[in-house]
């Protein structure tokens, strides 16, 4: 089969090399917060990568966290009135504590702030998605008609996801948990797209065509997996080095854009 995906890894090392280029051109470094509250450990080792992805790039990032058992959502309001006109890009790390709320936190934040790009007046392109599309332009993709099947709808990956194709002009089907039929929509689909977060469950073996894996799992051996297997010879993308990196990417061109938008710039696509 004809390989469509490129290399994951050298994508990104490109598309850092030049936010780190735009980045060293300004006056002043972008700033990050990272507020976290609480001490899982996924968490911990995103925040730490977050970081580390900071400083190869030259944006300033402090890991603001909190103990879940001493600080509750009124205190976290407090926090981010204080610190915000101090950075150019606020992170509230997810998953939360279950009783505070996302939106009326995310609200606080002026929209140009919100570099993940989650809330609905953020100027920036959520930080998956925003990455699936710059890969697939980078490998030469084009959405112009063509069929993508999306599978898992959520508002962080499916949902803004079909967004973005669907204004790049392709034509999406978006499946979900009560989906009759799902290989019906694999099946013919010119681009498939698994965001479930279950391992083992799309069977590449007869998938001719591209397929990214978003999904985050771990094999009984408690080794990093997808959503896909049966996927050797098939053209798709790697978990781990693949769209997590995308991910980790897009965040930084967005803190980028949000540090040149608070000084009155346009956003820049990098
Ligand atoms: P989510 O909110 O749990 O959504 C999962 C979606 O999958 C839901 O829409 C759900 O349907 C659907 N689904 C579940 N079982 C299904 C089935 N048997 N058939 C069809 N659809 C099914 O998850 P998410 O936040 O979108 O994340 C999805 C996966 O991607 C997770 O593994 C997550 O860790 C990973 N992820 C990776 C990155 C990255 O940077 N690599 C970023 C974000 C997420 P319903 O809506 O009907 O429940």
């Amino acid at each position: 089969m004809t390989m469509i995906l490129k290399d994951c890894k050298t994508f990104v090392h490109n598309w850092k090399q030049v936010i780190k280029t735009k980045i060293e051109e300004l006056e002043q470094a972008p700033r990050l917060a990272i507020i976290q509250v609480g001490d899982i450990e996924a968490s911990n080792r995103y925040v730490k990568n977050k970081i580390k992805d900071c400083e190869e790039v030259g944006i300033i990032a402090h890991h603001l966290h909190f103990t879940e058992t001493d600080f509750s959502q009124q205190d976290l309001v407090a926090e981010l009135i204080l610190i915000r006109n101090s950075y150019d890009g606020i992170i509230i790390q997810l998953p939360l504590p279950a009783d505070f709320d996302v939106k009326f936190l995310t609200d606080i934040l002026d929209p140009i702030q919100d570099v993940d790009g989650f809330g609905p007046y953020s100027p920036h392109k959520p930080c998956t998605p925003g990455g699936i599309m710059k890969y697939l332009e980078y490998c030469g993709w084009d959405p112009i008609g063509k069929d993508v099947t999306i599978i898992g709808r959520s508002d962080i990956v499916g949902k803004p996801l079909a967004k973005l194709m669907t204004d790049a002009n392709a034509t999406v089907t978006l499946c979900h948990s009560k989906t009759r039929n799902i290989d019906k929509h694999v099946v013919g689909a010119d681009l498939i797209v698994s965001a479930v977060g279950k391992r083992k469950f799309l069977n590449c073996y007869a998938i001719h065509v591209p397929v990214i894996d978003v999904g985050i799992n771990f094999d009984e051996n408690g080794k990093l997996c997808g959503d896909c297997y049966n996927t050797e010879n098939r053209d798709v993308t790697p978990v781990p080095g693949g769209v997590g990196l995308m991910t980790r990417c897009m965040l930084l061109e967005n803190v980028y854009n949000a540090a040149i938008m608070r000084k009155g710039q346009d956003e820049e696509d990098l």
